[in-house]
């Protein structure tokens, strides 16, 4: 994979989604994780597009996660327009979570999660079946070329052109660590496995300077501005969940760089989901991302699509069941706008 960066200019004391403005190029995935959150944030996305979830006391029961943390992540869901906050009808006070098109858009980065924890962890999980459209059969998803259809992998995809945010600007940014200890106790699903690797934003980061190339130590934190211990603890993280290898590239003294596995390259998906929608909804006419498809030579355009039928897919056409004859579909069939 051959990668041109365009570096940006260091930008001290950058606070907040609001000053995003057109001096600041725009970095499509750090921009979709600064706008979206860490796994509790997919989480609460899964249960309104799967299940069709609105109400605050319904996600913090079904999701059990502390009131403060749902608080604040549909806080930040909703300033960054992918929930709608208004006051249910009929329901005096009481508050629904609706989501946008924005927010439904965010569905392929969770249907690729979602793929990607079943091919890797599908025994461990219990088993979730995506329906796709009349007549019902099973929705596998995968992100093709919209030039040539074909399923799109990392070893494909050339980087011509990319923003990518400074160190200054990540590592100024306020932490945000999803607690992935409790995430690795809550009730397995596939999308749960998936968000062990890149639920938070270091891991996540970290990933997708591999599929930018970047091996060695000094190298990551060069790029992300990230404190060396933070750092350590993320590497052998994804490293002991085998995403990542960790092998000496020298000897005296003993120096190590780290590469991802076949399990790690297959993740490419998520982050290119995650770029698509960055560039789609953060950055109109601004964007600053070209990459080409290999195989056709062409701009690479990913489409989320149906791996069992071969036709495009969205939210509005996916139901989920946990019954494999598939009547029970809720979210998606119904729910999407
Ligand atoms: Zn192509
Ligand atoms: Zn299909």
């Amino acid at each position: 994979m051959q990668v041109f960066i365009c570096r940006q200019p260091r930008t001290r004391g950058y606070r907040g989604m609001t000053s995003m403005t057109s001096e600041v190029p725009h970095d499509p995935i750090f921009g979709a994780m600064e706008a979206v959150g860490d796994a509790w944030s997919w989480m609460i996305l899964q249960e309104a597009m799967f299940h069709g979830t609105t109400r605050f006391n319904d996600f913090q029961q079904r999701l059990g996660i502390a009131r403060k943390v749902l608080a604040n992540r549909l806080d930040i869901l909703t300033r960054s327009e992918l929930f709608d906050r208004r006051a249910l009808k009929g329901g005096g006070a009481t508050l629904e979570y609706v989501l946008t098109a924005r927010g439904w858009d965010f569905f392929p980065c969770l249907a690729v999660a979602m793929r990607w924890g079943e091919r890797w962890f599908g025994e461990a999980a219990p088993p979730v079946h995506a329906l796709h459209r009349e007549p019902q059969h099973p929705f596998r998803a995968v992100l093709c070329c919209a030039h040539c259809a074909k399923p799109i992998q990392a070893h494909d995809v050339s980087v011509v052109s990319m923003h990518r945010a400074s160190s200054a600007l990540i590592g100024a940014k306020r932490q945000r660590t999803p607690d992935l200890d409790l995430l690795d106790q809550s009730a397995a699903n596939p999308m749960v496995s998936t968000l062990r690797f890149v639920g938070d934003r270091w891991s996540a980061l970290v990933i997708r300077e591999c599929f930018l190339g970047t091996r060695r130590f000094g190298e990551f934190a060069e790029h992300l501005g990230i404190a060396p211990n933070i750092l350590t603890s993320r590497l052998d993280r994804l490293v002991t969940l085998g995403a990542l290898v960790k092998r000496p590239y020298q000897t005296n003294p003993i120096r190590y760089e780290y590469r991802l596995t076949e399990m790690g390259f297959d993740l490419y998906a998520v982050p290119l989901a995650m770029l698509t929608w960055g560039e789609r909804w953060l950055s109109p006419g601004r964007q600053g991302t070209h990459l080409r498809h290999n195989p056709c030579g062409r701009p690479l355009v990913a489409i989320l699509t149906c791996e069992t039928c071969g036709e495009p897919a969205t939210g509005a056409d996916v139901a989920y069941s946990t019954d494999p004859a598939g009547t029970v579909g809720t979210g998606g069939v119904t729910g999407a706008q």
